[in-house]
């Protein structure tokens, strides 16, 4: 038999069906689960078998679909569904890390991956050190062998900077450090954390996968030794589990999730080209533009481009703001990856209290905006995108 691809995998993976035989993936709404016997209840405690469970903080038979699938797409042996992104990203880092670690991370980091880096785990005593995530040689420098962990995004938000995946794991494991990638931006589909070797990818499935806007949820994907070792140890006594509704939801979501993310990145390249150069933008970000500062290192990871894309209006934050009210269609938003279209002032909102100098040295502009290409008709959207323009 062939290697089945993603697109089958997102519909078949991980399925496990009750005695009913249903056809669509059961939703198991139940914090426990009853024993035929005491004998059987001191069994199960003893050691978990595959079809087994015990409470859903643990883990439930439509989360385990949802971890088996999602984690077989991005080409993981397993996966921990949680609560959100940041359930996810927090419970990776402080399951592997303890007192007098040093991690080494990307500075380009969503503000809520900062926080937890620069606040949380320093109060822990762990060494954060943050480097520009596209210099090689930055990345080299830092990873000492006093080096436990790495953390960055693979592209990030909302700048689109891509980081040499193979290059960082390659000095990082030559230094004995874990390397835990947020996946975010770059998608599952589109992912190539498990190709360039990174021990641990983290996503926030409140993005591409739910894609709708309803559900809040976070997954860690990895090897069975790290999942269902120090990662579901610590998950399942700390309370971070996702409930089983919105892993049915998700999973559900899953069944598109291919087609709707190769449409809006279709979308987002077809944008982005025809932004680029108009009168009153300097610049237009797209990993797949021929312009942009890593393309080459993008297009060696599988041509992941993702569906966001960032421009710079000319002026700043008066032109910007004109341009936001006047759109029809681009809905005012933070989020990204929705099926609509969202446009965001990274300045005024998501990375509204970063001081100034971090700004700048992410490219945070007054005149800076983040573009979240959805699944209308691309030509509709560059129609709004040309009549917002045209009221600066
Ligand atoms: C959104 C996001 C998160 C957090 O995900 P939530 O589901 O909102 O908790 C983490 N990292 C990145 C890069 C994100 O974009």
């Amino acid at each position: 038999m062939r290697n089945r691809s993603k697109r089958t995998t997102l519909i078949h993976g991980g399925i496990r069906r009750s005695q009913y035989g249903e056809v669509s993936e059961g939703l198991f709404l139940t914090q426990g689960f009853v024993y035929d016997s005491a004998e059987a209840a001191e069994a199960r405690f003893k050691e978990l078998g595959e079809d087994e469970f015990i409470y859903a903080r643990y883990g439930n038979p439509t989360v385990r679909m949802f971890e088996n699938r999602l984690s077989a797409v991005v080409g993981y042996e397993d996966g921990f569904a949680c609560t959100s992104g940041m359930a996810a990203v927090t419970g990776a880092l402080t399951a592997l890390l303890k007192a007098g670690d040093r991690v080494v991370a990307s500075r380009a980091l969503f503000g809520s991956c900062l926080y937890v880096l620069e606040d949380v785990l320093a109060r822990f005593g762990v060494e954060v050190e943050l480097v520009d995530g596209t210099d090689n040689a930055a990345w080299s420098r830092a990873l000492t062998p006093a080096t436990t962990l790495v953390f960055l995004e693979s592209i990030s938000n909302p700048m689109l900077e891509v980081v040499d995946l193979a290059h960082v794991v390659e000095a990082a494991h030559a230094v004995g450090a874990l390397v835990v990638v947020d996946d975010a931006m770059a998608t599952p589909v589109y992912s190539y954390s498990a190709a360039c070797g990174a021990d641990l990818c983290v996503i926030s499935t409140t993005k591409h996968v739910d894609g709708q806007g309803r559900l809040l949820g976070g997954m860690i994907c990895g090897s069975k030794e790290l999942i269902r070792g120090p990662i579901e140890a610590y998950m399942k006594h700390t309370g971070g589990a996702m409930n089983p509704f919105t892993a049915w939801v998700q999973l559900k979501s899953l069944d598109t999730l291919d087609l709707r993310v190769q449409a809006q990145a279709t979308g987002a390249l077809r944008i982005a080209q025809a932004l680029e150069g108009h009168p009153r933008l300097s610049a237009v970000r797209y990993p797949l533009l021929p312009s942009h500062p890593q393309h080459e290192v993008a297009m060696r990871q599988g041509g992941a481009g993702g569906t966001v894309l960032a421009f710079e209006v000319k002026g700043g934050k008066a032109e910007c703001f004109r341009m936001l009210n006047a759109f029809e269609l681009f809905t005012i938003s933070n989020n990204f990856a929705d099926s609509k279209s969202i446009v965001t002032h990274p300045a005024t909102t998501t990375h509204q209290r970063l001081p100034q100098e971090q700004k700048d040295v992410l490219g945070i502009s007054d005149g800076a905006v983040r573009l979240s290409v959805g699944l209308e008709d691309p030509e509709d959207l560059i129609a709004d995108l040309m009549q917002a323009l045209d009221r600066i």
